[in-house]
């Protein structure tokens, strides 16, 4: 059978895959399925996703990296907007009245545009060999049996379907995850952490009158080309920051990140009080979508002990959920898939012992570098000065901020002296952008990096102290 990607791969029609969730893990992972010949059906707890519902709050903005856009590539996928809306950027971070600009090879795309062009594009590449079901939500699954239960909107008995393997790409609150514990007792989950931010998102933000200015040359810029990040410097401690950028209509949309929910107060004085260059037009519009907007929570980070189970596997948030910090979630879920498909490849799925072993492949593959990531996320998350830090003892953090501080000033030192060898001064977000570097290898990094940066330190405190017992010495000889 001749697949979308071009390759010839053995026909496996008799192999049927039931993947739960239609996001963008499940889309992909049903792709990289189909490729090698599987009949995947898509179970998706909500209605069909819609254009309309693109200006929702829940339709979020993401920065999605090589490390995604490899995994969609690789699962023969070529969702439009890739080539169309979306847009090569950069990240524009004003400060002040100047603009920084950091150079990006990420796409800036909506959660919702990402899930809905991702359905489109799977049933494009695999016609008639992926079939979504929408307003199906997992309610049970026999898995001695191999049939998974659905319930439909109104929680009536929807339908059961026979599968030969099952991913369970719903998400953070997993369902599949929950459903494998219960008959797993070696399956732990832990609560790493928890976001102590939330944020509100808003779209398509009137036209500036001409009295009125954003940023010099900000007329010029294209859509989605550049994401402007205002911090709040600090006025207020409610506000961390404002992200927005132009959608394909040149209307601006975005986000912001926001603390303490339950000691806001009035939103345009809460906005005004942050002191953000943004021009009052668009801080009006902004204030009044926020008040329309419940505080949505940044995630929570989840680890699990195992990601596959009995002819079942989890890939994605559902198999380690991270919170937005590090903006990876989307990027290691779509990698997960590419690592489910390695491991597949390598064996026969319709030899049930193959099918088993290669599962437990991916799992001794795959963990360490999901528990490295979570592991990162946390540092990230407990090295910034102002996060409260969730779970973590005093020698936690005195460890983590000690490690992230140095790794920077050594990355920067080396920079400096080496520009060639090291182009970045800080290494850790391009090396995050980097598919070819794995997490594992992102924590090797800084701990290298951090104990190099200890051991010159020690070395120029010990040059120093020597040379001052030197001088005291000789000078009190002279004397
Ligand atoms: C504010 C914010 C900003 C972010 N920014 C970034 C970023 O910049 N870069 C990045 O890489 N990541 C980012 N992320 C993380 C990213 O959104 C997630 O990691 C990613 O969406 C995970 O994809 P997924 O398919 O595994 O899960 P999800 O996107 O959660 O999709 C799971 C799907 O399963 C469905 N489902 C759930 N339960 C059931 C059930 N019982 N039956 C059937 N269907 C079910 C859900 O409806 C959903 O459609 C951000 C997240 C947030 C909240």
């Amino acid at each position: 059978m001749a697949s979308a990607f071009g390759q010839t791969l053995q026909s496996r029609a008799d192999l049927r895959a039931v993947v739960i969730g239609a996001g963008p893990a499940g889309s992909v992972s049903a792709a990289f399925l189909a490729r090698r010949g599987f009949q995947v059906d898509v179970f998706e707890r909500r209605p069909q996703p819609t254009e309309e519902q693109a200006a929702s709050y829940r339709s979020y903005p993401m920065l999605l990296s090589m490390r995604s856009l490899q995994s969609i590539d690789c699962a023969g996928l070529h969702p439009a907007f890739l080539d169309a809306t979306c847009f090569k950027g950069r990240i524009a971070v004003p400060s002040g009245s100047t603009m920084m600009y950091s150079q990006s090879t990420s796409h800036i795309v909506h959660r919702h545009q990402l899930g809905m062009q991702l359905i489109s594009a799977a049933q494009d590449a695999y016609p008639g060999q992926i079939r979504y079901h929408f307003d199906h939500q997992l309610d049970a699954v026999d898995f001695a049996g191999q049939q998974a239960s659905f319930v439909g909107e109104h929680k009536q008995q929807a339908s059961q379907h026979g599968y030969d393997l099952l991913i369970g790409a719903d998400g953070a609150n997993s369902r599949t995850r929950e459903l494998l514990q219960a008959i797993d007792s070696s399956f732990h989950t832990t609560l790493v952490s928890k976001a102590n931010c939330t944020y509100k998102t808003f779209h398509e933000l009137p036209s500036l009158p001409s009295t009125e200015h954003f940023y010099e040359g900000f007329e010029h810029h294209q859509p989605y080309q550049h994401m402007y990040t205002m911090m709040a410097r600090g006025k207020n401690p409610r506000i961390r920051s404002i992200s927005m950028w132009k959608n394909s209509a040149g209307r601006m949309c975005g986000m912001a990140a926001l603390f303490d929910w339950h000691q806001w107060g009035h939103t345009p004085e809460e906005l005004a009080s942050a002191d953000f260059p943004i021009p009052p037009t668009w801080l009006r519009a902004i204030g009044q979508q926020f008040d329309q907007q419940e505080f949505n929570p940044f995630g929570r980070v989840i680890k699990c002990s195992k990601i596959c189970g009995q002819r079942a596997v989890l890939v994605g948030d559902a198999a380690h959920a991270v919170t937005s910090v590090m903006g990876q979630g989307c990027n290691t879920a779509l990698s997960t898939c590419a690592a489910l498909d390695r491991a597949l490849a390598a064996s026969s799925p319709s030899n049930p012992a193959q099918l088993d072993a290669a599962l437990q492949k991916f799992n001794a593959e795959w963990l360490p570098e999901a528990h490295a990531l979570q592991r990162l996320e946390f540092m990230a998350y407990l090295a910034r000065a102002n996060d409260k830090p969730a779970r973590a003892s005093p020698l936690t953090i005195f460890w983590t901020k000690f490690l992230m501080t140095t790794s920077t000033f050594a990355t920067m030192a080396l920079h400096k002296l080496y520009p060639k060898r090291f182009p970045y001064a800080i290494a850790l977000f391009q090396e995050l952008q980097e598919p070819s570097v794995s997490y594992t290898t992102v924590m090797r990094r800084i701990h290298l990096r951090a104990a190099g940066f200890a051991v010159a330190a020690a070395a120029v405190l010990s040059i120093f102290g020597f040379l001052g017992r030197l001088l005291i010495s000789s000078g009190l000889r002279l004397l």
